[in-house]
């Protein structure tokens, strides 16, 4: 195997094909910077979608990293450790939150929320209450109760029956969320701005109904904060911008700045429905995974960095729009703090893809958010030298689809 070529031909060969990954394979990364084996060096706008929250080998998650690697990698359940009491006290301490739940990525937090919200439900108004909506377009994660409940019946069929009782109705849809909430509705569950279903924001009138109705029907509302949480929309977590507290929050993505950790969030009285052995997983919790996050969050979390984020946003729109006086190709640019989408008008319509493709050329990793959304997730601290670098490069990128 040392001796093997390691290239794009073997993914072909020993991967299940359920990704196509880009003919590049990048090797190292420093900051906002990538270099493939080639040693070709990138600017990364799409910071592992949304993970990299400190950009790549930040010295205080390299540090954290070394030091619990050589003192306690993992127990089981069976004991508690103080990496995962200490970054739950943080979690505790900075949001509305007063337990927290840890696992290892997005939908496993989801999976956590939803089965919570269930046996809440059950336990406190009846085997009936059961109905959960959440939003098309929305994204949850791919275990088969999030991926049912996310958005996308592409994702979702396919795989014989699914989870039952769930509705989808459209993001920032009042009147339809009104029509199919009952006393039935166990829980709404939402994003605070969808990320993969093309950067949306939510009207701040409609979160704040969201909060209402769920108030009025006994409904838990369930906020997917995995690709908004730690910092990435300048706030530690999106709906403390949105003045709505929900009942139960999930994160991963930046939380763990790279290292898989997700975490699920709510209040006592909530938390009280998982009893022990309802639920549980191997590696949650894990010390390894929570020194890590701890040191993240303790760097994201600080008045410095999160008033960047905005800082950079402004920087991000003043570079994209001035790319557009010059090419127009974008309806709008859209999103909060460091995720933020170009919108594709109608002259581009299905052809984010191209831009993606032509930026790679350009050496600059960016994202797709659908097939009409170019979407930028970078290090919540990328320097205004890497900015500045990355979308001279992004115009090049965009030169090259507009004249063909
Ligand atoms: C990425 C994402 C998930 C899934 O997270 P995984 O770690 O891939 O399981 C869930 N919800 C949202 C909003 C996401 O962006």
């Amino acid at each position: 195997m040392s001796d093997m070529a390691v290239t794009r031909e073997v993914f072909d060969q020993v991967m299940v094909p359920n990704y196509s990954p880009a003919d590049v394979i990048p090797v190292r990364g420093q900051g906002a910077r990538v270099w493939d084996q080639q040693n070709r060096e990138y600017i990364d706008f799409a910071g592992g979608i949304a993970v990299n929250c400190l950009g790549h080998c930040h010295p205080a998650l390299v540090g954290a990293l070394k030091e619990q690697g050589e003192k306690l990698w993992h127990l089981s359940n069976v004991m508690t450790n103080e990496p995962a009491l200490r970054l739950a006290k943080k979690l505790v301490d900075a949001t509305f939150a007063d337990k927290v739940y840890f696992c290892n990525s997005g939908a496993e937090a989801n999976e956590a929320a939803l089965k919570l919200a269930r046996r809440y439900a059950i336990e406190h108004f009846g085997a009936e209450k059961t109905q959960i909506i959440a939003f098309n377009q929305g994204f949850h994660g791919r275990t088969f109760f999030t991926v049912t409940v996310g958005g996308q019946a592409a994702y979702s069929d396919g795989f014989g029956p699914k989870p039952a009782d769930i509705d989808h109705v459209n993001y920032n849809d009042l009147d339809a969320l009104k029509a199919i909430m009952s006393d039935r509705t166990c829980a709404v569950v939402m994003e605070p701005l969808q990320g993969e279903g093309g950067i949306i924001s939510p009207d701040p009138a409609f979160a704040k109904a969201v909060r209402e109705l769920c108030d009025q029907h006994n409904a838990l509302l369930v906020y997917d904060e995995v690709q908004t949480g730690v910092g990435r929309t300048g706030e530690l977590y999106a709906y403390m911008g949105l003045d709505v507290v929900p009942d139960i929050l999930t994160s991963a993505k930046a939380l763990g700045g790279g290292f898989p950790i997700g975490a699920m969030l709510t209040t006592d009285k909530i938390a009280a429905s998982l009893k022990v052995g309802t639920h549980g997983s191997t590696y949650g919790g894990n010390p390894l995974a929570c020194a890590v996050a701890e040191a993240a969050f303790d760097t994201v979390n600080t008045a410095a960095v999160l008033q960047g984020v905005k800082e950079r946003e402004s920087w991000y729109r003043e570079g994209l729009e001035a790319i557009n006086a010059k090419y127009h190709c974008f309806e709008q640019v859209r999103g909060k703090g460091l995720l933020l989408g170009c919108v594709l008008n109608e002259q581009y319509q299905g052809r984010a893809r191209d831009f993606l493709l032509a930026s790679m050329e350009e050496q600059l990793m960016v994202l797709v958010a659908g097939a009409n959304v170019v979407r930028f997730a970078p290090s919540l601290v990328i320097t205004k030298e890497e900015v500045v670098e990355g979308l001279a490069r992004f115009e090049r990128a965009v030169a090259r689809v507009v004249n063909g």
